[in-house]
């Protein structure tokens, strides 16, 4: 049995306590039935968006391309169409999917409560039977009176506010216009992504802190390798099992992309005279010179979460977690973002985008979904809920909001929209982006805290947010 974080949805009439609430803090003059917000998008993050600015009362209108068009990964005719996996991942409370989950719940989540209507079993997974999904999801927003209008959008239009969930596999010409919107710097079509590892989980005994020849100070984690233990590392990673790239995907990369398995076939020394080469380092090390140096950088502000640099990969997920777990200090490492090579059309959003998932340049226009740089079917749900509730706010005059740093959905948002010095890379739930909290020594118990946490966080914000006057 898993233990959750939520009630069944049904059980508490969000939806309708959303929209007294609005309605009421409406009376006296609002003008909310001319008010219209516009989705473009039918996905994860677009059918909740159009769904929760449509449940506090708006008119809304709804763009997906399908069944004119398809991209490379869709196929079917409805709304909310999962590409690949039908699981939604874990659900249990102590996981940081299954605080995500609870949170979406308390936001009123179409897609959870369709999710638990037509689940099939999985574990302790959440997975659905992806065609009752799909059908489910569509009927219940034409039974919302959402307008649902089938056509591929080309250019951005002029209506606000306007909601953007094209995804990461946004039409070419669509792409393009958001492209001359944004600049040519603010829009990757390709994701070369290393693995992210939480602090707590390096073994700090073997890796150390420190820059090649002492530039920069501590802001990279290194765990040296001794000649026989990086040969064992090389054989392993270069005879590791890897993903087979979609029909739709490169196989070829240019150099700045080449998963470190295919460079490392290039010679047993490759890596060892490139992203580990060990130059920098003997006075730190304390068994003598390195033979190579695997490097890792903060990726976030707290500290909590390192990324391995150079490392993107094709390998198969329990291949990365075996073999970079031969590096000394990442034997018991724990994986909070797996490396991965994809096709994904995302902004630059700590470059344009406000944590409230509002343009920085523009009032009224909303990025939501995988384009924004998170990766998931709930992180891109999760964001369409929050890019519908500002919308609507905006409508009513008032000012966008963010969810506390303290839930998940709060703290996705303030990751990819803070400033950053290297490319941004999309991310997924975890609690290494969650603020730690003290005196619970056993791991487990401390994320089962942290969950709770969230979602309560969540439940308090949603009734301030929805009911206050600010
Ligand atoms: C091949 C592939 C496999 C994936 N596998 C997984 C997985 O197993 N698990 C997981 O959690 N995540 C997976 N993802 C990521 C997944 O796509 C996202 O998690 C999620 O679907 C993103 O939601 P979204 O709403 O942003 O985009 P989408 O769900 O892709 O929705 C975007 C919608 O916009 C429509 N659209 C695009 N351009 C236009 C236009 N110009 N005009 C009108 N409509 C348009 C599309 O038809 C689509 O319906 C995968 C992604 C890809 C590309």
């Amino acid at each position: 049995m898993v233990e959750v974080l939520y009630a069944q949805p049904g059980s508490e009439p969000l939806i309708d306590f959303l929209k007294d609430v609005i309605i009421m803090t409406l009376s006296g003059g609002g003008n909310l039935n001319k008010s219209r917000v516009t989705v473009i998008g039918g996905g994860l993050a677009g059918i909740e968006a159009a769904c929760m600015a449509r449940s506090l009362g708006l008119a809304v209108t709804l763009y997906e391309m399908k069944p004119l068009r398809y991209s490379e990964a869709h196929t079917m005719e409805g709304l909310g169409e999962l590409v690949c996996s039908n699981s939604l991942k874990a659900l249990g409370g102590d996981t940081a999917h299954g605080a995500l989950k609870g949170e979406m719940v308390e936001l009123g989540s179409i897609i959870m409560e369709t999710a638990l209507k037509t689940r099939v079993p999985a574990g302790a997974a959440l997975a659905v039977d992806r065609e009752a999904f799909s059908c489910l999801v569509t009927e219940a927003l034409e039974a919302k009176g959402v307008e649902i209008i089938r056509e591929e959008i080309e250019h951005i239009p002029s209506a606000r506010p306007l909601i953007i969930a094209t995804g990461p596999l946004t039409s070419e010409p669509f792409a393009a216009s958001i492209q001359s919107l944004l600049g040519k710097d603010s829009l990757f079509f390709y994701d070369a992504v290393s693995p992210v590892v939480t602090f707590e989980s390096i073994d700090m005994g073997k890796a150390f802190f420190g820059s090649r020849y002492g530039k920069g100070g501590a802001d990279y984690i290194n765990c040296a390798l001794d000649k026989e233990g990086y040969e064992r590392f090389v054989h392993e990673l270069t005879s590791a099992k890897r993903v087979t790239p979609r029909a739709f995907e490169p196989t070829a990369l240019f150099e700045g992309c080449m998963p470190i398995e295919s460079m490392a076939e290039r010679g047993v020394a490759t890596l060892a005279f490139g992203p580990l080469r060990p130059v920098g380092f003997s006075e730190q090390v304390k068994n003598g010179p390195p033979y190579a140096i695997v490097q890792l950088r903060k990726e976030n502000a707290g500290g909590t979460l390192y990324n391995m640099v150079g490392f993107q990969t094709r390998l198969t997920f329990p291949e990365q977690a075996r073999v970079f777990g031969l590096i000394p200090g990442l034997e018991n490492a724990e994986f909070v973002r797996y490396g991965k090579l994809h096709r994904n059309t995302y902004i630059n959003a700590s470059e344009v985008l406000e944590s409230t998932l509002e343009l920085r340049a523009e009032q009224g226009l909303f990025f939501a979904g995988q384009l924004t740089g998170l990766e998931g079917y709930c992180e891109s749900g999760a964001s369409g809920i929050i890019a519908g509730i500002n919308a609507v706010r905006r409508c009513l005059g008032r000012a966008p909001v963010t969810p506390p740093a303290d839930t998940m959905t709060g703290a996705l948002l303030r990751y990819i929209s803070a400033p950053r010095e290297t490319t941004p890379q999309p991310m997924n739930a975890n609690f290494g982006l969650l603020p730690g909290i003290t005196g619970i020594k056993k791991r487990r118990d401390r994320r089962r805290a942290q969950a709770r946490l969230a979602v309560e966080r969540m439940r308090s914000w949603r009734d301030k947010i929805l009911a206050s006057k600010g």
